[in-house]
């Protein structure tokens, strides 16, 4: 079968074409043939970026005005003569499309009808950045696929085993009755994907593994998984709890806001935007929300560079710690996400001295598979070798768990 999946932002459109099946996915042999995006969706100077699994690779600049457009050249790609990727349309068996908040209703990925996007529709309150333009992308899609079927799948699935213990807020409980305002966490395909490749890298069944993955990009999350199963992770209702991120502050504490809007004289959009878009490692350095300027500014003695890489490391080395508690101890320390993959500097900080509880790394391991491969394509041991815990580095791929849900929905497996 051959999937298109679909993540649908707010100006931009990232597209994929997997080839799986059940048996491939069984022996992770499915393939992406093209993956690209379109981003700048609404100006005349968007920009459409693809690459084929042939290695062709495409990036041009022309109009696009919105995602019903923007769809139809990425349409125009899949079916074009050069590169030829597709015979026809027919091909496509399904679209799958990536669902931000799923709320209480969703805890697994679902072939979508009018009665889920109504649902999807509700959620939208939790996610009102992000579902909206979600079921834009289904919208879409819907009219030029309509004979197909369609699966949601949502960041937050993935989490909904989490204790109530570790989703409830403290705060009046009636709050969380009256709003299902609680800990939902996000990046649930990732954790789902990089923990089951982590169980099979150790040769462990995923039932009986306690693991630790740490997705970093330019939103960060970490998740406690035992048994297969999110039993805790570091975003909260919204993706700003938690880890310190490119531009969100991640943990602060919370009366801090009244008094700052206060302080400011900050609108509540304001305060917002200083959250999520201000803060985090460019609100610290000033410079960059881009960890490899802040890495080559520190390397150059850039003062706050240092101190943003500093406080992002040791927040992070903080809930390494706690997870550690929260599982009794883990079989593998699992970095993901572009950071993730890419910065042995983070990955040394932030597990600096943890050797007490089990985790150390190889330096000349760490460092080997920084950027010289890239993002590499397999799972990599990088841990001492007397190491307890192993720390791994596990490159992600969001769009293969969409893929393989919607094959395992339209097969009705899931
Ligand atoms: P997104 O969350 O948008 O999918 P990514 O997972 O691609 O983002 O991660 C983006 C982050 O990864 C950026 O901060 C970028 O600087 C960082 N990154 C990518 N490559 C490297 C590298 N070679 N070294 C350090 N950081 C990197």
């Amino acid at each position: 079968m051959k999937i298109l999946t679909l993540n649908c932002g707010s100006s931009s459109l990232k597209f994929d074409v997997i080839h799986t099946t059940i048996e491939k996915m069984q022996r992770n042999e499915d393939s992406s043939l093209v993956r690209g995006i379109i981003e700048k969706i609404g100006s005349n100077e968007a920009i459409v970026r693809f690459k084929t699994h042939h290695g062709h690779d495409s990036k041009v600049k022309m109009p696009v005005n919105d995602h019903k457009e923007a769809l139809k050249k990425i349409i125009e790609i899949l079916t074009g003569d050069n590169p030829k990727i597709l015979s026809s349309l027919e091909e496509i068996a399904g679209v799958g499309h990536r669902v931000v908040h799923g709320g209480e209703t969703f805890t697994k990925s679902v072939v979508i009808d009018s009665a889920v996007k109504e649902e999807i529709v509700a959620c939208s309150d939790f996610a009102p950045l992000h579902n909206p333009q979600n079921l834009i992308g289904i919208q879409v899609a819907s009219e030029f696929f309509p004979h197909i079927p369609h699966v949601a799948v949502f960041d937050t699935g993935f989490h909904h085993t989490m204790p109530n213990y570790s989703y409830i807020y403290p705060l009046p409980y009636n709050i969380y009755q009256k709003h299902r305002i609680r800990r939902y966490g996000f990046h649930g395909s990732s954790h789902r994907f990089v923990s089951k490749q982590a169980a099979e890298l150790l040769g462990i069944p995923s039932e009986k593994s306690k693991l630790i993955t740490a997705h970093l990009g330019n939103g960060c999350s970490i998740t406690a998984i035992r048994g297969g199963r999110s039993v805790d992770t570091s975003m909260g209702h919204t993706p700003l709890e938690g880890l310190m991120m490119g531009t969100r502050c991640g943990d602060i504490d919370p009366a801090l806001i009244l008094h700052i809007m206060n302080k400011e004289g900050l609108s509540i959009a304001e305060a917002d935007a200083m959250m999520n878009k201000k803060s985090g490692l460019l609100g610290i350095s000033q410079l960059s929300n881009d960890l490899r300027e802040i890495e080559d500014a520190r390397d150059k003695g850039h003062e706050m560079a240092t101190l943003a890489l500093d406080i992002f490391c040791y927040r992070l080395k903080k809930y390494i710690s706690s997870y550690m508690g929260v599982l009794g101890g883990a079989d593998a320390l699992v970095f993901t996400g572009g950071i993730g993959e890419n910065s042995c500097i983070v990955r040394e900080l932030a597990t600096k001295d943890l050797d007490f509880m089990g985790i150390k790394i190889d330096q000349s391991k760490n460092t080997m598979n920084n950027g010289v491969l890239g993002k590499y394509e397999r799972p990599t041991d990088i841990s001492a070798s007397d190491a307890k815990v192993k720390t791994l580095v596990v490159p992600t791929n969001e769009e293969l768990v969409i893929a393989r849900d919607t094959v395992l929905c339209i097969e009705k497996l899931l």
